[in-house]
């Protein structure tokens, strides 16, 4: 087992009604003026942001809203906030949303106390201590960002997406209703789960040793999100099915399930690539279609464990055949993607045979600044691995 430090300062509140103790725990914890920051238009629409507003009143906290992120947030709007904070003297930010209005969120809290530009931050990886304490409503289980400690930034003008890590920034506190997931569209749900599913893939597959403590959560997690996914899509209101499912998405992410492993991360880098290149591909659907790709390029490197996984999650018998076993395992993980209505290829993310040595060639150099050369740990990659992947994954 390597060495490891870990802390998670997170203070859940989980189950119905969460969203009511907002302003009460915050009142408690001394804030007086919140940034209050959402997405598009799903929680204005379903009143949640009208009943936060209503809860922070109750209890005499001020509030300046800023709405709008979008899927793969933004430095623009970040910029936005962190001037909004800084001229209102907020002393929290409120995310109200999914991962990409925590990222935000996360992003604005530190530029909201530093004196230089946060892009400059989240690019050169500075350390920074001093971070606005962060409070959570969550809406849809994805990134598991109401307890990680990452935020993950688009820029539109660098066509960049770049992840900045700390600790500092690990939210204080989140409010988690499952009952707030309801109203998630079934693509949105599904890719969700392929990214929390995919959390723990990148920290199961690397080139430490078993560290069973660890690698046993996972699994078990793993089999949770298996046996949950289609019950949670048959039944979108189904409480305790929407309530494993949020509560995985958080332990996916959270870091515990990665303790003493190097982990991976990868496939990360390369669907965050992907996510820059063309802003419309949600994280969850690129995952489904580069992480068997990458199984398929890399299993050589250990195959035992990709039969592990086979047999722990999937149920597969051994066959004895140790090779065709982690094969096995590698094509239940795309049936498993395919299963829950995500693409599988990148063809049917507008990908072909005659742009994607265009793409490629525009992704290598950020993956290239983003990652290093080599990266990943199962496997070490140069970037002519990265783009034999994309070729793969078409
Ligand atoms: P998201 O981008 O926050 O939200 C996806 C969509 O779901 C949005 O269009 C949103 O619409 C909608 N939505 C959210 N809640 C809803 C609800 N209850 N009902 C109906 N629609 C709802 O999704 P996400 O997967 O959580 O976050 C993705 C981002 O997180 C990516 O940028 C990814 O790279 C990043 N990420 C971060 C970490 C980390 O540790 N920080 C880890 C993995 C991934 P509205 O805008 O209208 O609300
Ligand atoms: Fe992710």
């Amino acid at each position: 087992m390597e060495d490891f430090e870990f802390v998670s300062p997170t203070h859940f509140v989980f189950g119905h009604n969460a969203e009511s103790k907002v302003g009460p725990m915050l009142a408690e914890r001394g804030a007086r003026k919140v940034l209050l920051h959402y997405g598009g238009q799903s929680a204005i629409k379903s009143g949640l942001i009208d009943r936060v507003c209503a809860s922070l009143e109750q209890v005499g906290i001020e509030y300046v809203k800023l709405g709008g992120v979008r899927p793969n947030p933004e430095i623009g709007l970040v910029r936005e906030g962190v001037a909004l904070c800084k001229e209102n003297g907020v002393d929290w930010v409120l995310a109200v949303g999914g991962g990409s209005v925590v990222d935000s969120a996360k992003a604005i809290a530190n530029g909201a106390c530093i004196d230089y530009d946060v892009w400059e931050l989240i690019t050169k990886k500075y350390p920074n201590t001093e971070v606005l304490p962060i409070a959570v409503v969550l809406t849809i289980p994805a990134a598991g960002s109401e307890a990680s400690k990452n935020t993950v930034i688009s820029n539109d003008e660098l066509g960049m997406k770049t992840g900045y890590a700390s600790n500092y920034q690990r939210p204080k506190l989140a409010f988690m209703n499952p009952e707030l997931t309801f109203t998630l569209p079934p693509f949105q749900t599904a890719a969700g789960i392929t990214d929390m599913f995919c959390h723990l893939l990148e920290r199961f597959f690397d080139d430490v040793g078993a560290v069973p403590v660890t690698d046993g959560m996972n699994l078990s997690v793993m089999r949770t999100i298996r046996a949950e996914a289609p019950r949670v899509l048959a039944e979108p209101e189904n409480y305790d099915a929407r309530a494993n499912i949020m509560w995985a998405g958080m332990l996916c992410h959270q870091g515990l399930l990665g303790m003493g492993r190097h982990e991976d991360w990868a496939t990360h880098g390369l669907e965050h690539e992907l996510s820059a290149y063309d802003t419309t591909v949600t994280h969850g659907a690129g995952l489904a279609c580069l992480f068997p790709a990458w199984m398929e390029y890399v299993y050589d490197a250990n195959p035992a464990r990709f039969a592990q996984y086979g047999y722990e999650v999937f149920g597969l018998a051994p066959t004895g055949d140790i090779e065709s076993d982690a094969l096995s395992a590698i094509d239940e993980t795309r049936m498993f993607f395919a299963s829950l209505g995500m693409p599988i290829s990148l063809g049917e993310l507008g990908l072909d045979e005659d742009n994607i040595e265009d793409a490629i060639a525009e992704m290598i150099p950020t993956l290239r600044e983003n990652k290093g050369e080599p990266f990943g740990s199962f496997k070490k990659l140069t970037m002519e691995d990265a783009a034999e992947i994309y070729r793969l994954a078409l």
